[in-house]
């Protein structure tokens, strides 16, 4: 009679209600409620046995949505953990994870005419007796010489395209009998390396592992996937492969579909229209669909008969979201693996320090892919020394040479700006010094606002120094210079060539993007100037130079992290340059040549790079030495968010004792004012994730019951991807 409901309300609790026609069936159905003055719709998370309030005050649910099929036991479980572990109200989680579709009443269905479709005897004889050109021809042509394919893909893109429709009418083509769908179409023969691979994991199906791909670029990881996702399908089960951004699905999605032609893969993002994602949804959940691809949010798509979740990237920032339900997908996709005994892979180049310490320490199943399938070669990475150098707007003559070599030579150069890393950290440019915290293991951040440098783990400050506190050099400058002139620089010394900008404002839409990648594909643009969106997921066979500005920055950056991910970018934009038959070269330009990183980066060595950071992280206590929550507050002023934290840390400080966390003081967020609100944060440090957990569970219960002024907002962020 009673139904528990998670509610879209920003409240850390659910609500009960009453409903008389129920059935056991209805748990993990949407339901129509009264609440407040109006109605909403929420999601059926248990039927318990005695209600949280008096019976009198229980009022009967409006209507229970039973035309949609009820997401299963394991997908409560898994919303409820999310909630808990990332401190955020079921109700919002469910929200999140759930297509809007499946959320309102609107029935939704996973059926979809989308047969497989091939050609038929009809259409082999029209491909030799048909002279004029058309596109039904070219159709045939394809399917002849690919075999058959889902309808869904020959429409490619065009919801009816004609050409699909004309040559089913002529009888060309036809649904095809009950094809296999673990039925692989062009694979290449698997290098040892790659069959050891996947001979090590196929050993362990059936299990829960987790697997640590640490492969090179280039070295043919998605093929290991393949060979793995097709063992699973051979059994009957499903896989699940979560890739880091959009912009790489369909590039994935393409080789996947192409690869099992005739299975049905769904393709999960959040740019998807609201019906192809319900759909997608509804056929995972109903396990219609053998493959299920997509970005962070699909980790929460229901798979009755899941037989292994592949992360792709790994490490890449973007598993974690930044607003909201603050989670992190490769975190949860672990949970989720261990939760329905089944083997996870996580992917990379250049794995996450926590995953490769977790690979250290036994947790996870280290696997390596030392070279690369096709190009022999690892591109030749060296740092270029700019302290004894004039440079043109930033530029070396080194880098300038090597470009004009490969203009000579008909090859593309990539001129790329690490401006991510900006971070305005003092330095001084004799010396080296820079404004590090005397209390930490970080470095100081300069508020430019309020003239002062501040430490964000410990709310150290102090003044701007007018000279260098070591060799009183009086140049001191932050980090990071204004690049816009790079584009003009090149054009300057480089008057013929064609130079092709590439970022943000250069690809503003899918389109253009498109547009950008198919002009350098084609060989049309001779230099290219990148940001971050050039760094992964593209093979350009001509480009075979690249050159790194502005890398240093990261190196001294506030949060700890950064170096971390200045290593896997300037790995990962290396691995852009000789994928080809081409040899590569890479130039990184830096006022440091002896520190580590570049080192390590030179000699293609991610152990010993890897092996250096987790050392300096286990002295300071850093991840994965220590697990980290930030709480964040923001208000139309600073002082009421500190105010506010201030509370919340006199609140935690008889808790903080009892479960060995620490909490810092509240410190002013080093860009203070976003979107005319002021915002403050304050560390949480424990000594691991149980105790950081324990922990918040009691704080946050107090959180919620804290004072606090209306327009203040607040939230935690737990396991937090920048402090
Ligand atoms: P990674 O994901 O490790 O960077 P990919 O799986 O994208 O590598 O493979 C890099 C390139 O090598 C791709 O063009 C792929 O088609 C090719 N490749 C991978 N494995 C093989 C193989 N066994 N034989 C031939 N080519 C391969
Ligand atoms: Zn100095
Ligand atoms: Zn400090």
């Amino acid at each position: 009679m009673i139904v528990r409901v998670a509610l879209p309300v920003p409240l850390p609790r659910t609500f009960d209600y009453i409903a008389v026609d129920l059935c056991p069936a209805d748990l993990g159905r949407c339901v129509r409620v009264p609440f407040g003055r109006g109605e909403k719709t929420g999601l059926i998370v248990a039927l318990p046995d005695m209600a949280e309030v008096p019976m009198e005050q229980l009022k009967p649910v409006i209507a229970i949505q039973r035309e949609a099929p009820a997401l299963p036991a394991d997908w409560l479980a898994m919303v409820d953990f999310t909630a808990r572990y990332y401190q955020h109200p079921l109700g919002e989680v469910v929200a999140m994870a759930l297509p809007p579709r499946l959320r309102r009443a609107d029935a939704v269905s996973g059926n979809e005419a989308d047969p497989l479709l091939d050609l038929t005897d009809a259409g082999r004889d029209a491909i030799h007796s048909t002279k004029r050109q058309s596109r039904a021809l070219t159709l045939l042509h394809n399917l002849a010489n690919q075999g058959p394919r889902r309808k869904s893909q020959l429409r490619e893109g065009n919801s009816a395209n004609p050409a699909v429709t004309d040559a089913l009418k002529r009888g060309w083509i036809a649904p095809s009998a009950a094809a296999n769908p673990a039925a692989m179409a062009g694979a290449p023969t698997l290098t040892a390396e790659q069959q050891a691979a996947v001979d090590a994991m196929s050993a362990d199906f059936g299990r829960f592992q987790t697997f640590l791909l640490a492969g090179v670029t280039g070295s043919g990881k998605t093929e290991v996937y393949l060979r793995l996702v097709q063992q699973v399908i051979a059994q009957g089960g499903q896989a699940l492969i979560l890739v880091p951004e959009i912009a790489l699905t369909p590039q994935l999605e393409g080789r996947v579909a192409g690869r099992f032609p005739a299975a049905r893969v769904v393709s999960l993002h959040s740019a998807l229209a609201e019906g192809a994602r319900s759909q997608g949804f509804v056929q995972a959940m109903e396990g219609r669909a053998e493959i299920v691809l997509g970005t962070r949010l699909s980790v929460f798509t229901p798979l009755p008969r899941l037989g292994l979740i592949v992360v792709d990237e790994e490490h890449d920032a973007s598993y974690k979201q930044h607003e909201g339900v603050r989670y992190n997908a490769r975190d949860l996709a672990i949970w989720r693996a261990r939760q329905r005994s089944v083997p996870i892979v996580l992917g990379s180049a250049t794995p996450s320090l926590e995953s490769w310490y977790a690979a250290d320490s036994g947790r996870y199943r280290r696997i390596e892919l030392a070279n690369r399938a096709v190009a022999a070669t690892l591109p030749r990475v060296r740092p270029v020394d700019v302290r004894r150098e004039k440079l043109q707007h930033g530029v070396s003559e080194h880098l300038l040479r090597a470009i004009d070599a490969r203009l000579q030579r008909g090859e593309q150069s990539l001129v790329f700006l690490n401006r991510r890393g900006y971070a305005p950290v003092l330095s001084c440019p004799s010396c080296g010094w820079v404004s590090r915290c005397p209390h930490c293991t970080a470095n100081m951040v300069l508020h430019l606002a309020d003239r002062r440098l501040r430490c964000h783990h410990c709310s150290f400050e102090a003044g701007i120094p007018l000279a260098c506190p070591d060799c009183g050099d009086q140049d001191i400058q932050p980090f990071g210079r204004g690049t816009q002139r790079l584009e003009e620089t090149l054009g300057e010394r480089f008057p013929d060539a064609r130079i092709l900008r590439v970022d943000r404002d250069a690809a503003r839409t899918r389109s253009q993007w498109d547009a950008l990648l198919d002009q350098i594909g084609r060989g049309d643009a001779d230099i290219l100037v990148g940001t971050q969106m050039m760094a992964k997921g593209h093979d350009f066979p001509k480009l075979t130079f690249v050159g790194v500005l502005n890398a240093d920055s990261s190196l001294f950056a506030a949060d700890f992290r950064a170096p971390e991910r200045l290593f896997q970018q300037l790995m990962q934009v290396g691995g852009r340059a000789g994928r080809g038959e081409l040899p590569g070269e890479v130039m990184v330009q830096t006022q440091y040549p002896d520190h580590p990183l570049y080192q390590c980066l030179a000699a293609h060595d991610f152990a010993r790079y890897a092996s250096l950071q987790l050392e300096e992280r286990k002295q300071a206590r850093f991840p994965p030495f220590a697990a980290n929550a930030l709480l964040c507050a923001n208000a139309a002023e600073l002082a009421m968010a500190i105010d506010w934290l201030k509370a919340a840390r006199a609140a935690a400080e008889p808790l903080s004792q009892a479960f060995g966390v620490h909490v810092f003081d509240p410190v002013p967020m080093r860009m203070v004012r976003l979107a005319r609100r002021e915002r403050a944060q304050l560390l949480v440090e424990a000594q691991t994730r149980p105790a950081l957990q324990a922990f918040l569970a009691e704080w946050s219960r107090q959180l919620w019951a804290l004072r606090a002024p209306r327009e203040l907002r607040w939230h935690l962020d737990v396991d937090p991807a920048e402090v």
